[in-house]
């Protein structure tokens, strides 16, 4: 017999844990699922300078840890498993873990969050873990003092440029357009870096190297000029997919793959909640994800105030 918990949470990042805390301390009996490091993306962040409460920033490994932590203080449990389908039974759901087990939940919150985008150019596959990386916070100190890429113009691309910076004799980033597109400060930060160039209005072509990363292949967009940029690392923030398989023909989702639900976190699926990044909305943030985590919580609430 599948073993049964009044809601199960897919993904202990912070809007999982969030909800945990919540639910746990209003007393409703909660499981949260999470196969990596709890934590969720926060923990590969460097520096998180935006959450309040932490006026000097606090990396990202240690918020994590803080809020597994508060989770654990009010007994939550974290089953070291993901989630592979979640399927309707009855007024209930079903829950197919990777472990091979099974359990029962009268509510599940998804909050599974989102993966890095491929860009899908020659080498990336083949050389991803000797060169090619979507972690430069895990993996950035293996190119202390050497010449690194970062492709992507966004927030999180340079925030790990310049964390990369730091510890990287060069760090180019790499854009395919004329222009950056993150928030003001940080691409006046990146400007004020000596050692921090800019490659925009490039076509990234291919990835050099047969065993590992030697260099960047990149055209200009304007004269068609080839030529490459030797570096021995190349690090991917070009976007990022929501992580929805298990809930696939479930619930409803929008054009991008990422799940519909309003702020109050209610899926087209009665019982069904989506919390954090996997949400359809604008600001993908920790504060806008642990808001999801307590919204939802509120939502199960009132959801089994209906369901007496
Ligand atoms: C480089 C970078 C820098 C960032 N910087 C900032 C910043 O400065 N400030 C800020 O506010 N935000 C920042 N963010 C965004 C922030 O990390 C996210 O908004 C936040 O982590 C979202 O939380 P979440 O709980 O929704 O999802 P996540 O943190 O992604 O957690 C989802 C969890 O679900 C788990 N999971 C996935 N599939 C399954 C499954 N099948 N079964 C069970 N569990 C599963 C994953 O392992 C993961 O732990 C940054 C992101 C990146 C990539």
């Amino acid at each position: 017999m599948p073993e049964r918990v009044s809601v199960a949470i897919i993904g202990g990042g912070p809007a999982g844990l969030t909800a945990a805390i919540y639910l746990a301390r209003a007393g409703i009996g909660c499981a949260v699922f999470e196969p990596a490091v709890p934590g969720g993306m926060v923990f590969m962040v460097h520096q998180i300078e935006n959450y309040p409460g932490f006026p000097e920033g606090i990396t990202g490994r240690e918020l994590a840890e803080k809020i597994e932590a508060q989770a654990k203080r009010f007994g939550v449990e974290i089953s070291q498993t993901g989630v592979k389908k979640v399927h309707k039974a009855d007024h209930e759901f079903l829950l197919e873990l990777e472990s091979g087990n099974q359990i029962n939940a009268r509510a599940v919150i998804v909050a599974t969050g989102c993966k890095p985008k491929k860009l899908g150019i020659k080498g990336e596959e083949e050389l991803f873990g000797r060169g090619v990386s979507y972690c430069a916070t895990c993996d950035g100190n293996f190119y202390r003092g050497q010449d690194v890429a970062v492709i992507g113009g966004g927030d999180s691309a340079l925030q790990e440029a310049l964390y990369l910076s730091q510890i990287c004799r060069t760090v180019y980033v790499v854009h395919r357009r004329k222009e950056l597109r993150a928030k003001k400060i940080l691409e006046d930060r990146c400007k004020e870096k000596v050692n921090l160039k800019l490659e925009l209005n490039v076509n990234i072509h291919s990835i050099i190297g047969e065993d590992e990363v030697r260099g960047l292949q990149v055209a200009d967009k304007e004269s068609g000029e080839k030529r490459v940029i030797a570096v021995s690392g190349i690090f991917f923030y070009v976007g990022m997919d929501p992580v929805t398989d298990m809930v696939r023909g479930l619930v409803k989702l929008d054009d991008a793959g990422f799940i519909e639900a309003g702020e109050d976190t209610k899926t087209s699926m009665p019982g069904i909640f989506a919390a954090g990044d996997v949400r359809s909305k604008p600001a993908k943030q920790v504060a806008s994800a642990v808001a999801d985590g307590c919204n939802a919580s509120f939502a199960i609430e009132e959801y089994f105030l209906e369901q007496r």
